[in-house]
C-alpha cells in the first residue's frame, strides 16, 4: 500500500505470555514476518519477557515496545519501571495513556504527559493512547474528550518531539469488542487529530505524526481500516497473541 507515512503496526500483549510463551510467539512472527520491510513492527510484550524476547528479536526487523513506564527517572516508587531500565533491553516505543490504565489505574491526561516528556527524554518513542467510551460516542462527544486527551496527553511535548511520537485512536467501545469503527469512523477521527495537531503544532507536525488506530483490528479489516489516508498503522490487542493472525495483520496491510 503506498501511504505518505510509513505505517507502524504495534502488538500489545497486554498481561499474557510467560517467558517460554513470548519466545514461542517470536519464534513464529520471525519465520512469518522475515523480509517484512514496510512497516514499522513493533511487540509490547509484559515487562518480564523483555529481557528474553529483546536477544529473540536482534537478528529480526521487529522492535520491542514496553506497555508503561513511570513518569519519574528513579526513586522510592514501588512496583514502577523508569525509562532508562527500558533502555537496559532495547526498548524504543513505550504505550501510554492505554485506556485500561486510564480506567483501572486512573492515569489522568497531566500524568500521561508527564510520562511522554520523560520517554523523550530518554529517547524513547511514545505510543499515546486516546479515546472515547461507548457512552461518550453515543452522547456524540467523541470530538471534544479526544481533543481533550490529545491537547491535555501532549502538553509540553515540543514540535521536534512530535516527529518520534505515534498516537493511537482507540475507541474504548471498540477496544476487545469484537467492534470495530467504520472505515468511515476511524478516517473522520484521524482526520480530526490531525487539523488538531495542526492547530497545537503547525501542518508540518500535523503531516508527519504517524496515527494508528486500535480496536479489535484483525486480519479480515486491517487492510481497509489500513487504506483510510490518515491512518498510518494500527495498536493490535487479542490478535497479536498470535503470529500467525499478528503477521496477517502486517501483510494485508503493507
Ligand atoms: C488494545 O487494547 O490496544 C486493543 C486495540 O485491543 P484489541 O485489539 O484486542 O481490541
Amino acid at each position: 500500500m503506498n501511504k505518505e507515512r510509513k505505517l507502524i503496526i504495534a502488538g500489545n500483549w497486554k498481561m499474557n505470555k510467560t517467558v517460554a510463551e513470548a519466545l514461542d510467539l517470536v519464534r513464529g512472527l520471525k519465520i512469518e514476518l522475515a523480509g517484512v520491510r514496510e512497516a514499522d513492527m513493533v511487540i509490547c510484550p509484559p515487562y518480564t519477557a523483555l529481557a528474553d524476547v529483546s536477544k529473540a528479536i536482534l537478528d529480526s526487523s521487529l522492535r520491542l515496545g514496553a506497555q508503561n513506564m513511570s513518569e519519574h527517572n528513579f526513586g522510592a516508587y514501588t512496583g514502577e519501571i523508569a525509562a532508562g531500565m527500558l533502555k537496559e533491553f532495547l526498548v524504543r516505543y513505550v504505550i501510554l495513556g492505554h485506556s485500561e490504565r486510564r480506567q483501572f489505574q486512573k492515569e489522568t491526561n497531566e500524568l500521561v504527559a508527564k510520562k511522554a516528556r520523560a520517554a523523550h527524554a530518554a529517547s524513547l518513542k511514545p505510543i499515546i493512547c486516546v479515546g472515547e467510551t461507548l457512552q461518550e460516542h453515543e452522547a456524540g462527544h467523541t470530538e471534544r474528550v479526544i481533543e481533550d486527551h490529545v491537547r491535555g496527553s501532549l502538553h509540553g511535548v515540543t514540535a521536534a518531539q512530535m516527529a518520534d511520537t505515534i498516537l493511537a485512536y482507540e475507541p474504548i467501545w471498540a477496544i476487545g469488542t469484537g467492534k470495530t469503527a467504520t472505515t468511515a469512523q476511524a478516517q473522520e477521527v484521524h482526520a480530526f487529530i490531525r487539523r488538531l495537531l495542526a492547530k497545537l503544532y503547525d501542518e508540518s507536525v500535523a503531516r508527519h505524526v504517524r496515527i494508528q488506530y486500535g480496536g479489535s483490528v484483525k486480519p479480515g479489516n486491517a487492510r481497509e481500516l489500513m487504506s483510510q489516508i490518515d491512518v498510518d498503522g494500527a495498536l493490535v490487542g487479542g490478535a497479536s497473541l498470535d503470529d500467525r493472525s499478528f503477521a496477517d495483520i502486517i501483510k494485508t496491510s503493507i
